[in-house]
C-alpha cells in the first residue's frame, strides 16, 4: 500500500469507527487503538501536505471566527401547531382523516429539546450548517457542526440534500463537562445554545454535543414518499436519529404512546419537551396544506414543563441522619410537573456558591419523577438580592458544626434531635428494617419517654414499656412488638442501606451487596477495592470506609447482633446465577429497567453483556419493539428472554 492509499485507507477507518462510537453507540475497538489510527492518520497528513475532505482530523478548525454570518434557508423553516390535550389531538386527529377523506396514519416521534440546526449535503459531502434562527434567516455555523461527531461528514447519497435536527447535549455529556467546569451549566439545553452559537469552534468540541436528524428537507432525484421511508433513508444516511418512531392511527393509541413516554422521559439521556405527530403519507401532505405559521399536517404535543423559574425567599438548613447540614430553598409556589413546588434542595454551600444563587434570586428549579426538586442555577439576578450565609451552629441542637469536603455537619451524633429522628425513620424504613407501626411521631415519643436515640435501643423495647404511653391500645402495642421481632431477621442489601452510610443509598446498598458477601468483607474493603465496582466511584468509596473506621459505629453494629439480628446473605445463590459467565445482549425497551441498570445488574452477576448478538451470545433479553438483533438472535437460536421471565430469575437470583 502506498502512502497515498494507507492516508484513504486510515481516512475511512477512523470514520467508520467514529460511526460506531457516536452514532451506533457501539465500538469495536478500545480507545488506545482508536488513538494509534488517529495521529497515525494525522503525521501522514502533516508528511504528505494533504488531507482528503473527509478526514476525521479536519473536524476541528485552527480559526476563531471573527462573527457570525447571516444566512437565508432555502426552505423556509415551519414552526409547529401545537395541542394542549389529548382531546384536542383527538379532534386533530380526526380532522385530518376527514380532510383527506381516509384514515391516515400518523408517525409519533420525540420532540427533542435542543438547537435546531439545518445541515446541507451535495455530493455525498457535508457543506454546511445554518441555526433555525427565525425560520427565515439564521447563523451559519459550519464550522461548529462539523465538530460535532455524530454528524457524518460524508453520505452515501450523491445528489443534494438539506436535513434538518437538534444539537442536543446529553446528560451524560452535561455531567462530565460540569464536573471541571469553572462555570456550571444550567441545564444540557443552555449547554448546546452556547456550544453551537460559539466563535470559537473547539469550545464547541468541547461540549461533545450530538446531532439527532428527523427531517429531509429537501432531496434531489429521489423522491420520500412517508415520514417512516424518510426515517429510514435518514438512518442509512449514517445519522443518529434517537431510538424511537412509531406508527399509529387512533388518537386513543397515540395517547398512550405519549403518555408512556412521558412517564419514562427522565431516564432518556437527552431532554425532550413533548411529542411530534405527523401524518405519514408525505403525498397527501400537500394537500392539506399549510397556514401562515404552521404545516396543518403535523402537531406538537408538549409535555407539562419539568424546569421553571422562581424567587428563592429563603434558605433553610436541614440536619439529616448522618448529621450532614443540607440546605434547602424555600421558594414561591410554582406547578411543575403536576405538582406544587415550594421547597427544593441547595445540595450544599460549595453548591450554592457554584451556582451563585442568593436569597431574592429568581432561580431554576427541576423536578424529575424520582428525585426531589433542585435548584439548577440563576436565572436572574435581582437588586433585593442578599448573599446565603452558611450557620456555623447546628440548628437543631446549638453545637459548632464541622465543614468536611464540601458540607457541613453537626458531629453530635448523641443528642441532636433531628439527628436522631432522622437516623431511626431511616433505619425503620421499608429498603431498610421494615418495621412497620413506626412513623417519625412514634420515634419521637420513644426519644422523649425512653430516650432511644440509636437503631439497637429499638430491640430492647418491651410490652411493658409501650402500656404505659397514651393512645397505645393493646393491639398496638401487640403490632408494634410483632414488627419490631419480625425484623430481626434482615436482608444482606437491607441491612447495608440501613446503616445509614453517608452518600449510599439503596441503589448503591444493592450493588454492594453482590459484591461483598458479608460484613466482614465489607468491611475490609479497602477504597481501591471499592472504587474498582461500576457505580462506585471516589466520594462513595471514602464514606464507607471512613464509616467503619469509626469505632462508635462498630460498637452500635456489634449492639445490633448482641440482641439478635441476623443477616440473611444471599451468597450461594448468587455465584450459581443463571446469568454469571453468560454472554447477554439488550434489545429493546424493557418497563423496569433501563438499559444502563440492567447491564450493571447483570454485570454483577458476572455476566457479559454486549451489543451485538453473534454466535456466542447466549441469551438476548427482549424489550418491546426489539428490531434486527432479535431476528438475529432467532436466526441462530439463542434463548430469547422475556421481561416477565427476566424479573423472575433476578428476583429468584437476587
Ligand atoms: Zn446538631
Amino acid at each position: 500500500m502506498s502512502k497515498e492509499e494507507r492516508l484513504k485507507w486510515l481516512t475511512d477507518e477512523v470514520n467508520k469507527h467514529n460511526k460506531n462510537y457516536y452514532v451506533y453507540d457501539n465500538p469495536t475497538i478500545s480507545d488506545a487503538e482508536y488513538d494509534a489510527l488517529y495521529y497515525e492518520l494525522v503525521d501522514l497528513e502533516k508528511e504528505l501536505g494533504y488531507s482528503l475532505p473527509s478526514s476525521p482530523t479536519s473536524r476541528v478548525g485552527d480559526e476563531v471566527l471573527e462573527g457570525f454570518k447571516k444566512k437565508k434557508h432555502e426552505i423556509p423553516l415551519y414552526s409547529l401547531n401545537k395541542v394542549k390535550d389529548f382531546a384536542d389531538l383527538n379532534k386533530w386527529i380526526d380532522d385530518m382523516n376527514k380532510l383527506t377523506g381516509k384514515q391516515q396514519q400518523f408517525s409519533i416521534e420525540y420532540k427533542y429539546d435542543g438547537l435546531k440546526v439545518v445541515i446541507e449535503y451535495n455530493n455525498g459531502k457535508y457543506v454546511s450548517a445554518t441555526t433555525r434562527g427565525n425560520g427565515t434567516i439564521g447563523e451559519d455555523v459550519t464550522s461548529q457542526v462539523k465538530t460535532i461527531k455524530s454528524v457524518p461528514l460524508t453520505i452515501p447519497f450523491k445528489s443534494r440534500l438539506i436535513v434538518q435536527g437538534e444539537c442536543m447535549m446529553t446528560n451524560k455529556s452535561f455531567k462530565e463537562y460540569n464536573k471541571t467546569a469553572e462555570i456550571p451549566l444550567k441545564n444540557p439545553r443552555n449547554g448546546v445554545a452556547g456550544a453551537v452559537r460559539n466563535l470559537d469552534p473547539k469550545e464547541t468540541e468541547k461540549r461533545k454535543l450530538d446531532f439527532f436528524c428527523y427531517d429531509v428537507l429537501l432531496i434531489e432525484n429521489e423522491k420520500i414518499s412517508t415520514q417512516t421511508e424518510m426515517h429510514n433513508f435518514i438512518i442509512n444516511q449514517g445519522f443518529k436519529t434517537g431510538d424511537y418512531f412509531k406508527l399509529t392511527t387512533t388518537g386513543e393509541q397515540a395517547k398512550q404512546e405519549i403518555e408512556y413516554i412521558d412517564k419514562i422521559k427522565d431516564k432518556l439521556d437527552v431532554m425532550i419537551d413533548g411529542m411530534v405527530i405527523k401524518v405519514d403519507n408525505c403525498l397527501v401532505r400537500d394537500e392539506i396544506g399549510y397556514t401562515n405559521k404552521f404545516p396543518k399536517w403535523a402537531m406538537a404535543f408538549k409535555f407539562k414543563a419539568v424546569e421553571l423559574s422562581t424567587t428563592l425567599l429563603d434558605v433553610i438548613w436541614q440536619v439529616g441522619r448522618t448529621g450532614k447540614i443540607t440546605p434547602i430553598a424555600v421558594l414561591e409556589p410554582i406547578e411543575l410537573s403536576g405538582a406544587t413546588v415550594s421547597r427544593a434542595t441547595l445540595n450544599n454551600t460549595q453548591d450554592i456558591e457554584r451556582k451563585q444563587v442568593k436569597i431574592n434570586s429568581r432561580v431554576f428549579v427541576r423536578r424529575s419523577n424520582e428525585v426531589i426538586p433542585e435548584v439548577m442555577g440563576i436565572a436572574e439576578h435581582t437588586e433585593e438580592e442578599k448573599t446565603i450565609v452558611p450557620p456555623t451552629f447546628c440548628p437543631s441542637c446549638g453545637s459548632q458544626l464541622k465543614t468536611i469536603g464540601a458540607n457541613l455537619f453537626c458531629v453530635n451524633h448523641k443528642h441532636c434531635y433531628e439527628q436522631i429522628i432522622d437516623r431511626l425513620t431511616h433505619f425503620v424504613s421499608r429498603d431498610a428494617f421494615n418495621i412497620e407501626g413506626l412513623s417519625e411521631k412514634t420515634l419521637q415519643l420513644f426519644y422523649q419517654k425512653f430516650n432511644i436515640a440509636y437503631p439497637y435501643e429499638l430491640y430492647t423495647i418491651t410490652e411493658e414499656m409501650l402500656k404505659g404511653l397514651d393512645g397505645f391500645k393493646e393491639k398496638k402495642i401487640h403490632n408494634i412488638i410483632e414488627s419490631i421481632a419480625k425484623s430481626k431477621n434482615v436482608e444482606w442489601q437491607n441491612f447495608i442501606f440501613a446503616l445509614g452510610i453517608l452518600n449510599i443509598g439503596k441503589k448503591s446498598a444493592f450493588i454492594l451487596s453482590k459484591r461483598y458477601k458479608t460484613l466482614q468483607e465489607l468491611m475490609q474493603a479497602d477504597i481501591n477495592s471499592l472504587i474498582a465496582i461500576d457505580d462506585v466511584g471516589e466520594i462513595v468509596a471514602n464514606s464507607i470506609v471512613e464509616y467503619f473506621k469509626d469505632e462508635e459505629n462498630i460498637n452500635n453494629i456489634q449492639k445490633l447482633f448482641s440482641l439478635g439480628i441476623t443477616i440473611n446473605n444471599a451468597t450461594e445463590l448468587t455465584t450459581h446465577s443463571t446469568f454469571t459467565n453468560k454472554t447477554i445482549v439488550l434489545t429493546g425497551t424493557l418497563n423496569n429497567y433501563t438499559r444502563p441498570e440492567l447491564t450493571k445488574i447483570l454485570q454483577n452477576f458476572g455476566a457479559n453483556v454486549t451489543s451485538s448478538v453473534s454466535k456466542n451470545t447466549d441469551f438476548v433479553i427482549v424489550g418491546e419493539d426489539a428490531g434486527s438483533k432479535l431476528d438475529k438472535a432467532r436466526a441462530l437460536n439463542i434463548r430469547l428472554i422475556y421481561e416477565p421471565e427476566l424479573v423472575n430469575l433476578l428476583n429468584e437470583n437476587g
